[in-house]
């Protein structure tokens, strides 16, 4: 599969079957704590990568091979999901094959668009991303293209979320001394009020970021947190559960997964071992992988995650 991957675990969404309409890196940010490495294709161009007659050949076999054992479609992956031109013709193929819900994770920059809301009114969740109450934050923290703007952004989150009729779950990104103090909580808040999302995740860089001075908050800003969001879906864990992969070729699956996806080594672990090779057999087929420069073993916050070297 080039375009599908999982079911991955999701701390959201359950289990979920991922739906990756573009290309590696192709994004209109790059924000400071990507988790798939720099911005390679750096646009805010909506354009269709891929024939769509591949994806849509592509949902039909994996929504039929997983047969229900999943909880969400999720459209996202290793870029800007709406920069893919023909997201809602997407989004309509697999409401046609499955009745399972259709989420889709953006960072939300092009919401303000009419062609974007007219592809998303169709899904039953969006996941926009806010990370800074103000331009100046958002400059640092997310790194957008020149053409976005911030007060069009938060407009946009405004308008979508009154046209819209499935859930809006806003996602903030904290981290320890950029975002984390009361005074730019609140900034953040403030946007929250007027764009009045159905729920707030808070998250933390749990997975290597792009970057390395990017950490994890203090344990005690939990009752800033607290004080400032109220009602917050609490911070995030690392996910629980497993990851399903399609074929028996370690080294393709591996790789589809970690495009999107880095993971700890008990996941790998997790997920292989008993399907093509044990454990021992799997450390060294890492490890080959790793002196071949395709993969690479990081350390973060005192956890082993193999990623795609770049
Ligand atoms: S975190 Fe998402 S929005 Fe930010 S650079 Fe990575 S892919 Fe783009």
């Amino acid at each position: 599969m080039k375009y599908i991957y999982g079911p991955v675990p999701s701390r959201r969404l359950g289990r979920s079957l991922g739906i990756d309409p573009i290309p590696s890196k192709t994004c209109d940010y790059q924000c400071i704590y990507c988790q798939l490495g720099k911005t390679t294709n750096f646009t805010s161009e909506r354009k269709n990568f891929y024939p769509l007659e591949e994806i849509y050949e592509e949902i039909e076999q994996s929504i039929n091979k997983n047969k229900g054992e999943f909880d969400y479609i999720t459209f996202v992956g290793s870029g800007e999901p709406t920069l893919c031109k023909s997201l809602g013709k997407l989004i309509l193929k697999a409401k046609e094959i499955s009745k399972k819900p259709i989420c889709v994770i953006t960072n939300g920059s092009l919401l303000y668009q009419d062609d974007v809301k007219d592809d998303l009114i169709f899904s039953d969740v969006i996941l926009p991303t806010l990370d800074a109450g103000d331009e100046k934050l958002f400059i640092k923290i997310n790194r957008p293209h020149p053409s976005i703007k911030y007060e069009k952004i938060i407009q946009g989150y405004i308008d979508f979320r009154k046209e819209f009729s499935g859930k809006f779950w806003i996602e903030i990104m904290v981290m320890k001394g950029i975002n984390d103090s009361k005074e730019e909580l609140m900034k953040i808040k403030e946007k929250i009020d007027l764009i009045k999302p159905d729920r707030i995740d808070i998250n933390v860089p749990i997975r290597p970021p792009t970057e390395s001075w990017v950490k994890i908050p203090d344990q005690n800003i939990i009752p800033i947190l607290n004080d400032v969001f109220g009602e917050y879906n609490n911070i995030n864990f690392p996910e629980q559960g497993t990851f399903s992969v399609f074929g028996s070729n370690f080294e393709k699956e591996l790789k589809t997964l970690l495009e999107r996806h880095p993971m700890r080594l008990e996941q790998i672990t997790e997920t292989f071992s008993s399907k093509t090779v044990n454990e021992q057999d799997l450390l060294d087929q890492l490890n080959t992988l790793a002196s071949q420069n395709k993969i690479k073993k990081v350390i973060y916050n005192n956890q082993t995650f193999w990623k795609l070297s770049n």
